[in-house]
């Protein structure tokens, strides 16, 4: 479908650039090796890599997928806003459907934040269809794991325009997914959609270029893997795509600051701030002990057994990323 040009007019997608601390000097928006996280952890990806809310769709290659027993849900946040989730919080649906998508529904079309998986893509149309009649305009997306970028080709094919931060675009496109994205920004941006505003800020954490999309209007922010809940997904942090826990932890804090009232997770149901509060308290007790026992010399199984037994944390994979971290 294509957009009459007076409604493109009437859509301003405007791209800015930060205008804090971490703006970047035209010379270091030339240098590729700018970036807004604090810390570089170089951690090769293993082979195969899997597991955690880190995962591309289908995580476990080789093996045939495990269908699960029920298909995603449809879950009213406000009027317009609905975010489809997975209904048991398993890795298994996680691998199948994908993670979170967030429909947020303007008179000009909808937004989507985070496409699920290729192979949900009619569920998902379907449930965006029982809400609106309206064309989906924007897919953005908050990183460049397959589990939240998956569906983004087909719903390109029926006229979206792809968003996503310029640092996890080059991620798509050293993965083969160069033409993916149309639209990036870096640091913040917004879109202007049917008289309502769409807020995009980039930050570090569970990759360099991690997406916090707000909705004031529906006092919403979906943020992606920054968080991954409940214990059955667990939230990790991608160390090849330029994620740390210590970039994490800086990030979850100026969520809390932030204004709002329902947080939409890459991973897991809706959460108040309360529940926000309680995660982030989690990840920082969690983080703090293994930081501790990694200064104390301890091998990366001991790290690994300790955070199991004391948090019900230790997806194998962080393990060697998070003792580089903090050795
Ligand atoms: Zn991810």
């Amino acid at each position: 479908m294509r957009t009459p040009v007076l409604r493109l007019i009437a859509v301003a997608l405007l791209l800015t650039f930060a205008a804090d601390t971490r703006a970047a000097s035209a010379q270091e928006r030339a240098n590729p090796e700018r970036s807004l996280c604090s810390v570089t952890v170089p951690v090769p990806p293993p082979p195969g890599r899997g597991g955690g809310a880190g995962a591309p769709a289908g995580g476990r290659r080789g093996a045939a997928p495990v269908i699960p027993a029920q298909p995603p849900r449809l879950v009213r946040i406000t009027d317009d806003l609905y975010v489809v989730q997975n209904v048991n919080h398993t890795l298994a649906e996680l691998g199948y459907f994908g993670g979170n998508s967030a429909i947020y529904l303007t008179n000009d079309g909808v937004v989507l934040v985070d496409s699920k998986s290729d192979r949900e893509h009619d569920d998902l149309v379907g449930k965006i269809r029982s809400v609106s009649d309206k064309p989906v305009k924007y897919v953005v997306l908050t990183h460049n794991h397959g589990d939240h970028t998956g569906g983004a080709a087909k719903l390109q094919e029926k006229g979206a325009t792809i968003v996503m931060s310029d640092d996890d675009r080059e991620h798509l496109a050293r993965a083969g997914q160069p033409m993916l994205v149309q639209l990036t920004y870096s640091g913040h941006g917004a879109i202007y959609l049917g008289g309502k505003e769409i807020r995009l800020t980039q930050y570090c954490g569970h990759t360099r270029g991690d997406t916090v999309v707000s909705f004031p209007g529906a006092r919403a922010i979906a943020v992606g893997d920054l968080v991954a809940w409940p214990e059955s997904i667990p939230q990790i942090v991608n160390y090849p795509d330029g994620g740390s826990w210590t970039d994490t932890l800086r990030t979850l804090d100026a969520l809390v600051a932030l204004d709002w009232e329902f947080l939409i997770p890459g991973h897991g149901p809706v959460m108040t701030k309360q529940e926000f509060q309680a995660h982030k308290t989690r990840f920082g007790a969690v983080v703090a002990r293994a930081r501790d026992l990694i200064k104390q010399g301890r091998s990366q199984e001991e790290v690994g057994a300790t955070l199991q037994r004391e948090f019900n944390w230790a997806p194998a994979g962080n393990l060697p990323g998070l003792m580089a971290e903090f050795r």
